[in-house]
């Protein structure tokens, strides 16, 4: 006989407390079975097989996995195409609805769509819950009722339509006897889906003291120091709760605050715009016609462009999967603006390098930085990586660190020349927007 169970599917909310797609399965009625599916549509586009973010789900996979068995519980995970295994699970169990939380990318709300039709033939209802961000899709919108395309006034009404519900933890353990009750069952090894393992240790700490956060403000575009709380990745994944850290923000630092309205606000953006993942968010820009040379594209990626705070960031970003946002910003306006590169493809190196990478705010970084993006640099601001540096890096702390060659004959002489660069740059923006359509 097949064992009656709601399920809950975890995707990028990889924890048990507070979590809303999760807390309302566990009060559903029915005992809970947790699933996670190791996506193959996503994985099999994977060209690097020591892909951090894959070893750090299966980290955290692990890490909810003993949780649950202390619980006389267990993770059922699997590993194929979610169609596919939907179609397994529906044998395997009575499943009486299926809960998870919302997703805004492109891909993952056609395979929710997919997989929501998929059960609702069999009866089986999906539930989809906010949990990801604090206001979604259409909760911050114009008086017009049309989506904010500018970031300060979306604050604004963000700030102002923010109650303390918003932020209020869901009470998940207050359900835990709900979890479905069998022996554990084995997670599949990294080894056997092709990927690499990857130290726990490199992973940052998921939590942020609150003296970080009250200094925030002052630390945070130095990127020679700690000064930021590296949580990106803890976000991206959910092991860490938006509405917990939103509610220390709130208390804590306005700055800090605002850069988690800029993540909601790329989300929403994501979400009305779905274009954008492909073209200019403003299709003036879609005709600038990109330099797109191929060796400059590889000495950006390799930090060996002759401008050692862009090749900081480049070989920091090589070496460890992050980088600093001041050096995102600038590394980013060096490709497009310097070496005339479209921003697609510096974006593309984002996507396969980052560990906190997030398609809406990676995408909305390059657009802002390339001026093609909502609420994006002007065309015409150009960031002078020399002036960056002595504004940021004045004491070359990070540049050092990352590039200790700078100023030996070792260093590469400077791909472009800053000022013809800039005038460049200046002259094919100019000469592309006022093309006719
Ligand atoms: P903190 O400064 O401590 O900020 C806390 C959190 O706020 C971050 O973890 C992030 O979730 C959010 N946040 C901060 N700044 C931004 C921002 N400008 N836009 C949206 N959310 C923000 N962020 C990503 O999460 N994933 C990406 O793939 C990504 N790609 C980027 C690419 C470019 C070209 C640029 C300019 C920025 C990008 N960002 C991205 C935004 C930002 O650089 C990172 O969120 C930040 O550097 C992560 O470090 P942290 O966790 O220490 O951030």
């Amino acid at each position: 006989m097949k064992n009656p169970v709601s399920i809950f599917w975890f995707r990028r909310d990889l924890r048990l407390g507070d979590n809303a797609g999760l807390f309302h399965a566990l009060k559903n009625g029915f005992p809970v079975l947790p699933v996670f599916i190791f996506d193959t549509n996503i994985l099999d586009k994977l060209e690097d097989k020591a892909d951090r973010r894959v070893a750090f789900i299966h980290l955290a996979l692990e890490d909810l996995q003993k949780q649950l068995q202390d619980i006389g519980s267990t993770l059922l995970v699997k590993y194929g195409d979610p169609e596919q295994i939907w179609h397994e699970l529906i044998q395997e169990f009575e499943i009486k609805a299926v809960f998870s939380n919302r997703d805004y990318e492109p891909y993952g709300m056609q395979r929710d769509k997919l997989i929501a039709e998929m059960l609702q033939q069999q009866g089986i209802e999906f539930h989809s819950f906010k949990d990801i961000v604090i206001f979604e899709r259409d909760e911050v919108l114009k008086d017009n009722g049309k989506p904010y395309t500018v970031y300060t006034p979306y604050s604004r009404r963000w700030k102002a339509n923010l109650k303390p519900e918003n932020l209020q933890s869901f009470d998940n353990g207050k359900f835990f006897s709900n979890f479905f009750k069998t022996s554990p069952l084995q997670l599949p090894l990294l080894e056997s889906m092709g990927f690499a393992n990857f130290s726990a240790e490199e992973i940052p700490s998921s939590t942020v003291s609150d003296a970080l956060i009250e200094n925030y403000g002052e630390t945070r575009d130095i990127p020679g120091i700690q000064g930021t709380s590296r949580l990106g990745v803890h976000l991206r994944f959910g092991t860490i709760s938006i509405r917990e850290l939103t509610s220390t923000a709130s208390a804590l630092s306005e700055k800090f605050l605002n850069e988690l309205i800029w993540r909601d606000f790329y989300q929403m953006i994501l979400f009305h715009f779905p274009h954008v993942t492909e073209r200019a968010f403003k299709p003036e820009y879609d005709r600038i016609e990109w330099n797109n040379d191929e060796e400059h594209f590889i000495c950006w990626q390799q930090g060996k462009t002759g401008y050692p705070i862009v090749d900081a960031g480049m070989r920091e970003l090589n070496a460890t999967g992050y980088m600093h946002n001041r050096v995102r910003m600038i590394t980013a306006s060096f490709l497009t603006k310097h070496l005339l590169i479209d921003w697609r493809w510096g974006e593309a190196y984002f996507v396969k390098k980052l560990l906190d990478f997030e398609l809406a705010s990676n995408n909305g970084g390059w657009q802002w930085a390339a001026s093609t993006g909502c609420d994006a640099a002007p065309y015409f601001r150009i960031f002078n990586p020399s002036l960056q540096t002595q504004k940021f890096d004045p004491k070359l702390t990070y540049i050092k660190h990352w590039v200790p060659e700078w100023n030996t004959p070792e260093y590469p002489i400077p791909l472009v020349n800053h000022e013809k660069a800039r005038e460049r740059a200046l002259k094919v923006y100019k000469a592309g927007l006022s093309k006719n359509r």
